[in-house]
């Protein structure tokens, strides 16, 4: 260790106490590492490091991640199977980033009809002023070849779809858009790298809002883009150049909660199961959306292409139930949250406007959709508590 001894107070406040290494065991969690300088041990060392930046995953400056970031990552590339992820603030950021590292003004974009809102926004709002044009398909892809132009360039899906959770063929999407050229974007937010992976079925993108199921206690926003191999290049630099990075700190929450996905997911997927069984009993329920339902029109490419399900899921109330109605027992549930998020340990509602959420699908003559997020808690309070709120 070095001495600093002969050196004043001033500067010994500065240099002691960095050393780490410490006699005994280690961590069982990678440790919180928080820097925007690093520091290298001579000129010719910093000038290598720098020069590999841009391929390889060197740590030489803050704001391109930092070791607890990199942890992260690696544990996001394991679970979606590509090649390299990056990560930032939000699972919408992500998207956005996403549009701007592959797509420049003149091109055309497909987006499924299914995908969670905001990314429709971005469409009318981003998009329109770059003058990127975009057309949107059916949720399970059956329009895409006709709609496929000279000036695509990319298919955005989300599969199962938000709301509805619509499933989409990505196999067969990937074969029609790559004979295209085209690139293949799926949110794999709903299936979070442990119940669906898209690269494996063909998409060349996957992102995910790990403010979700890998955060798992609703107090961390985050979002991941994971890529294959060819197309992880232009991602990366985009990144850089727009200065993406995450707090260490954020990245410690989420790589801790992916610790407990596969049991809370199990968990999420049997009460939800319950739920929504119970759901299809009842009078005042037109349909009911969980793909693991034998009922539901998604079951079989669930079955195929899933490992599992989660806590998410919808109902359609008869379509005779008025909107107040449905928003009286909204507020009669009291173990279900009011919130659009989800994926943490808790039970949440939301009342749905499919009219609005959708371009191509008639929502016409139907209910109102209210969306649940089956959480821990026990499956039989929850089904009283949903028990009474019909009843109020
Ligand atoms: C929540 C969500 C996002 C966005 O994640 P944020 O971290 O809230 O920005 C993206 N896609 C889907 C499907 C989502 O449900």
């Amino acid at each position: 260790m070095t001495s600093f001894a002969k050196h004043s107070s001033q500067t010994r406040l500065l240099h002691v106490g960095k050393n780490l290494s410490v006699a005994g065991g280690k961590t069982v969690n990678p440790p919180v590492v928080r820097a925007s300088t690093v520091v290298f041990d001579n000129v010719a060392q910093q000038r290598s490091l720098r020069g590999q930046r841009d391929t390889e995953r060197v740590f030489t400056y803050g704001a391109r991640g930092n070791p607890t970031n990199y942890a992260l990552e690696d544990m996001i590339t394991e679970l979606e199977g590509g090649y390299r992820t990056r990560l930032y603030p939000t699972g919408l950021a992500a998207i956005a980033m996403t549009f701007l590292a592959y797509l420049k003004p003149g091109d055309h974009v497909l987006v499924a009809d299914s995908v969670y809102e905001p990314v429709r926004k971005l469409t009318q709002s981003f998009m329109r002023d770059y003058q990127i044009s975009c057309t949107f398909i059916q949720p399970d892809g059956s329009d895409l070849q006709a709609k496929i132009q000279t000036n695509t360039r990319l298919v955005y899906l989300e599969c199962p779809g938000s709301l509805i959770y619509e499933m989409c063929d990505v196999s067969a999407i990937a074969r029609v858009a790559h004979a295209h050229k085209l690139l293949v974007v799926a949110d794999n937010t709903w299936g979070s790298g442990y119940l669906y992976q898209p690269l494996a079925l063909g998409a060349d993108v996957s992102v995910m809002a790990a403010t979700k199921y890998l955060s798992g206690h609703s107090d961390v926003m985050m979002g991941s883009v994971c890529t294959t191999k060819e197309v992880w290049a232009a991602l990366n630099a985009r990144s850089d150049s727009f200065g993406m990075t995450v707090s260490p700190d954020d990245s410690y929450l989420v790589l801790r909660g992916t610790r407990t996905l596969a049991a809370r997911l199990a968990m999420h997927q049997q009460h939800a199961l319950l739920v929504a069984q119970w759901l299809q009993g009842h009078q005042q329920v037109a349909t009911v959306f969980y793909p693991a339902l034998p009922e539901d029109p998604n079951h079989t490419l669930w079955q195929r292409d899933c490992a599992g399900s989660n806590g998410l899921l919808s109902f359609e109330l008869q379509a005779g139930v008025s909107l107040t109605r449905a928003e009286k027992f909204v507020d009669a549930l009291t173990l279900f949250g009011i919130g659009a998020s989800w994926g943490g340990y808790e039970s949440l509602v939301t009342l749905t406007d499919m009219r609005a959420a959708r371009s191509l699908t008639d929502w016409s003559g139907r209910g109102c959709v209210v969306r649940l997020h089956i959480g821990l808690e026990s499956p039989t309070d929850l089904i009283a508590d949903l028990s009474r709120a019909f009843e109020a």
